[in-house]
Parts: structure tokens; C-alpha cells; sequence
């Protein structure tokens, strides 16, 4: 099969490798869409430690069944499938609580690091548990239900701090994830959701998406206007989706005495944390990482339009000019958000 091997450290190329072998309780999918995730553009240069070569990356991925391992039971050839990005056992303490995306097991597909090597969807076939894969609903596009991932993120995270009819919300960062949690803030009945970026482009597109308004820390004090429109209170909720020292900070003073922050962003290891405002108001911070068994509501919700992906799609790409796309995206070139490959 072709599949995208990153071969060294920045540097992937379109080979042909043996396809995957599954094992009893595997399918294997044949992958029509799979998305470029910004840990896989970010992680070739060797910076995370978890993209290891040689490494099938890809993780976001949509496709067709091609073959069912003997005990893989309720599957069959043509069903068209998506699948979580984390593989969990389904047996260790956490899994049998349902905690999936804390499994003590836990591999993540197209993923190599000192403990596990996983190759993932750049690739025409790749082999999946049959523990974690999903049907897409009748009509939804494999581009689309790739999406499923980013999605299940967004919504795992607001599903993390406790909200209310009404609720006001601040979102800071609007890249991907931000600008699906906005969305989602929506879905979950937020009465006001503001949004936070340095990107006019991005707060543009969240507004669009469902934000009231966007707030820029370079052009105005964010905290003074949130706080100011709430009667000087601060928000019930801050989503924060970045990840920096200072956007943490501006999450935790956003928000009102009692109130939570969701941390889904962390480009820093570590950050400073404004310890005496969360005792002191006692806030609550909820981390979050990857999702835990939303993915049938996501791929509802993405059906329905509730959840909107397509705007977030800036291109499509082949396994023979992803290489391209990724240096692009390594550039960051702007206004350039999600690329999907076809392999
Ligand atoms: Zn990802
Ligand atoms: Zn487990």
C-alpha cells in the first residue's frame, strides 16, 4: 500500500509499505479522509519525543472496512467507519469506569514514543481495534466525520465543566479547537459566549460560528469588558485552548467568584499559576484531555450542522503532496486551518 512515512525528523515521503496484518479483534479500514493535526505538523521536528521515526502519523482518520479479524463481531466489509484517535484496553481500573482517555494502556494511533509505536491513517489501510470504531451517520461525508476528533475534543471539554442554561462563557484561543469549543458552548446552552484571540481573521470566523464577540488582548482589556458585561462579576466559565502563561492567567481572571476554567491547551509544559485568585474565589480547573466515548454525539452533532466543520477545512490533499501541506502548515501560513489528505 502507499502510505506517508515520516522516514527522519522533517522529512516524509510516499512509500509503498506492506499493508497492516490485524489481529482477531481488529478491522481494517481502508482510509478515504484523514485530517492533519497540528501535533503530527508540530511533532515531526522531534520536539514532542512522540513522533519517533520511522512513524505512520495520522490520527483524524474516516473510511470503508476492507477486513474483519475472526472475533471482531457486529462489522463487515463496506461499513463505513471512523474510529477514536486513542486506543484503550477496556479492562484496566480507569477503562471499567468509562475514564477511556485515561486508560493505564493507553496507545494513540500514529504515535511512536518510548513506551508504544502505533502507525496511523496516512496511509492507504491502517489496522483498528474493533473497540474503538464508530458508524457514520447515513449522509455524512468521510471529510467530514473526520473532523470527528477536533470535535470530540471540543465537546469532551465543555462537557468537563459544569454549566447552566444561560451561562456566559469566555473562549481564549481560536484556532481549531477553540472555535469548535465556541460551537459547542452554543450547543450546550451558553446565554453569552465571548471569544479571545490576537488573530482578527480567527475572532471573525468565531463570531460567525456563534460567538457574541471577539476581544483581542493587543486592542483591549479583556477582563475590564467580560467583567463589565456581566455586571462586574466575570464569566461563569473560561475555556482555555492554548496553553501560554499568559492565556491561562487571563482565563482564571476572566471568570467570576465560584466559577471554572477548562484547560485544554498546553504548548507550555508548565505555566505560573495566579494561585491566590483561584483560592481565594474559589475557582475550579478542570483539565481535559482527548474525549471519552462522545464520539456517537459528535458525529450527531456534525450530521445536524449543530457542530459547523466545514469552514474549518482550508484544503485537500493526496498522500503524493502532503509533504507540501505539511511544510505549509509547519509555516503556519496564514488562514491555513484543517487539511485533509484522500490517500
Ligand atoms: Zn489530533
Ligand atoms: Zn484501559
Amino acid at each position: 500500500m502507499k502510505a506517508l512515512v515520516l522516514t527522519r525528523y522533517n522529512h516524509l515521503e510516499c512509500l509503498d509499505v506492506p499493508a497492516p496484518t490485524i489481529g482477531p479483534e481488529e478491522v481494517l479500514v481502508e482510509v478515504k479522509a484523514c485530517g492533519i493535526c497540528g501535533s503530527d505538523v508540530h511533532g515531526m521536528d522531534g520536539s514532542t519525543g512522540r513522533r519517533l521515526p520511522p512513524i505512520i502519523m495520522g490520527h483524524e482518520a474516516a473510511g470503508v472496512i476492507a477486513h474483519v479479524g475472526s472475533q471482531a463481531t457486529g462489522w463487515k466489509a463496506a461499513d463505513r467507519v471512523t474510529f477514536d484517535s486513542t486506543i484503550s484496553c477496556g479492562k484496566c481500573h480507569f477503562c471499567r469506569r468509562g475514564r477511556i482517555n485515561l486508560c493505564d494502556h493507553r496507545r494513540v494511533l500514529g504515535v511512536s514514543c518510548a513506551e508504544f509505536r502505533q502507525d496511523g491513517a496516512y496511509a492507504q489501510y491502517v489496522a483498528v481495534p474493533q473497540n474503538i470504531l464508530y458508524r457514520l451517520p447515513e449522509g455524512l461525508s468521510f471529510e467530514h466525520a473526520a473532523m470527528v476528533e477536533p470535535v470530540s475534543i471540543a465537546i469532551h471539554g465543555v462537557g468537563r465543566v459544569p454549566l447552566r442554561l444561560s451561562d456566559t462563557a469566555v473562549v481564549v484561543g481560536t484556532g481549531m479547537i477553540g472555535l469548535l469549543v465556541v460551537q459547542a458552548l452554543r450547543a450546550a446552552g451558553c446565554g453569552r459566549v465571548f471569544a479571545v484571540d490576537v488573530e482578527p481573521k480567527r475572532l471573525d470566523l468565531a463570531c460567525r460560528l456563534g460567538a457574541d464577540e471577539g476581544f483581542s488582548p493587543k486592542q483591549t482589556d479583556v477582563v475590564a469588558e467580560v467583567v463589565r458585561r456581566t455586571e462586574g462579576r466575570g464569566a461563569d466559565v473560561a475555556m482555555e485552548a492554548v496553553g501560554l502563561a499568559d492565556t491561562v492567567a487571563l482565563a482564571v481572571a476572566a471568570v467570576r467568584k465560584g466559577g471554572s476554567i477548562g484547560l485544554i491547551g498546553n504548548l507550555s509544559p508548565k505555566v505560573e499559576l495566579p494561585l491566590q485568585a483561584v483560592v481565594t474565589r474559589e475557582l475550579t480547573l478542570y483539565g481535559s484531555c482527548a474525549s471519552s466515548g462522545e464520539y456517537p454525539a459528535c458525529l450527531d452533532l456534525i450530521a445536524r450542522g449543530v457542530i459547523q466543520v466545514e469552514p474549518l477545512i482550508s484544503g485537500y490533499g493526496t498522500l503524493a503532496d502532503a509533504a507540501a501541506w505539511f511544510d505549509r502548515l509547519y509555516r503556519a501560513e496564514e488562514g491555513l486551518m484543517k487539511v485533509i489528505l484522500r490517500p
